[in-house]
């Protein structure tokens, strides 16, 4: 009776269209996502600081520039319309830029996450789609991850992440919010019409920086250390297609039960080293992309593969475009189309990379 009068509200749900307050929606999962919301007939509107997002991502969509500190933009732009939705997409997510600055990453994941929960509180909103990250695993895992494995953030980017997560999870079962937390792992490649990618500066992500040699844009690519305890020394990841990632918060959306909140993994489930994704680079790029064994990044786990057997159940998604040769060959297209990106200015100097001159792999 329970089951199927909810299976019932979630299929009126799902066949509604929805207007959808959109955070950090013109980064780079978030457009994918915006765009994917929109092609279901749903209504995105975004809300972006524009600190890391580009306009011309969101081009046709409507856009509140607005910062999540700012308690009274937030609260405001709640009230604009009357939203059905938040998907809540805005954050800071460099590992070591974490470490170097942790109250910048409490005040941006954590903080301005409750700024967020408590304007949805005012404006009555009670659904929730939340961007988290594997790293709140830690790792070193030597076998899948599911979501039931220990969490052991090993960085402030992961701890001031799942700081939210359990505030969102606290606030489930007080106030009955409706919430799905997605914890990408390796969100990697580009809309397959080739006008939408990946465009961070600075650029720190394995694949767009080994993409970026075969351009000519840096003359190698380093490996972040070759002593990981893994088949070949070079960490090992999961990634997982940007437009996989914006399908999940799709059907995450059509999903939420009132009252309870739950962590889902997002990854293709199947890992690959550092080498390994070089290799696939040189393939598609027809270039030598020569590499340059560097010191291991601060706070980088050695392994972390995903576990999707709860997405697979819970969302009835499947990862139909992760397939490593298909996420390199989709953000070669993106990045040789548009070498310099969305061609916006950047709004801090790129620092150009350091090479440190160790020994040469390849
Ligand atoms: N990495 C690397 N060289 C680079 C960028 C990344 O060796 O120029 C390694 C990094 O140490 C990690 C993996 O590639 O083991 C994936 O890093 P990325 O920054 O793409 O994603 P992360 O796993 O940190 O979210």
């Amino acid at each position: 009776m329970g089951v199927t009068c909810s299976q019932t509200i979630l299929k009126q749900i799902a066949n509604s269209r929805m207007r959808l307050f959109v955070t950090g929606g013109a980064g780079y999962i978030g457009s994918h996502a915006v765009r994917r919301f929109h092609e279901a007939g749903h209504e995105p509107w975004v809300f972006d600081n524009l600190s890391t997002g580009h306009r011309a991502a969101v081009a046709g969509f409507p856009l509140m520039v607005g910062d999540l500190g700012d308690e009274r933009a937030v609260t405001s732009a709640l009230a604009t319309a009357q939203f059905d939705a938040v998907i809540h997409f805005a954050g800071a997510a460099l590992v070591a830029e974490s470490i170097q600055h942790p109250l910048n990453y409490f005040q941006q994941n954590t903080s301005h996450g409750i700024t967020l929960l408590n304007a949805m509180r005012q404006q009555g909103i009670d659904r929730l789609v939340m961007s988290s990250t594997c790293t709140v695993y830690g790792g070193p895992a030597t076998d899948r991850v599911e979501e039931d494995y220990p969490l052991a953030p090993i960085n402030p980017y992961a701890r001031s992440k799942l700081a939210l997560e359990w505030c969102v999870a606290d606030c489930a079962a007080a106030y009955g919010l409706g919430a799905i937390v997605l914890r990408y792992f390796n969100a990697a490649g580009a809309h397959q019409r080739g006008d939408l990618g990946e465009d961070h500066s600075p650029e720190t992500h394995l694949i767009p920086n080994a993409l970026r040699v075969a351009l000519g844009q840096q003359p190698c690519i380093p490996i972040c250390g070759t002593d990981y305890p893994t088949p070949d020394g070079t960490c090992v990841r999961d990634y997982v297609h940007v437009e996989d990632l914006a399908e999940a918060h799709l059907l995450a959306l059509e999903r939420l039960v009132p009252g309870r909140s739950i962590a889902c993994n997002l990854g293709s489930g199947s890992p690959n080293s550092v080498q390994e994704v070089i290799a696939q680079c040189r393939e598609v790029t027809g270039h030598p992309i020569p590499s340059l064994v560097s010191p291991l990044r601060p706070g980088d786990a050695a392994s972390l593969f995903a576990d999707i057997r709860r997405a697979r159940e819970l969302l009835d998604w499947t990862p139909r475009h992760s397939s490593l040769e298909n996420i390199v060959a989709s953000a070669w297209a993106w990045h040789s189309r548009n070498p310099a990106g969305y061609g916006e200015p950047q709004p801090h100097p790129v620092p150009a990379p350091k090479f440190p001159s160790l020994r040469r792999s390849a």
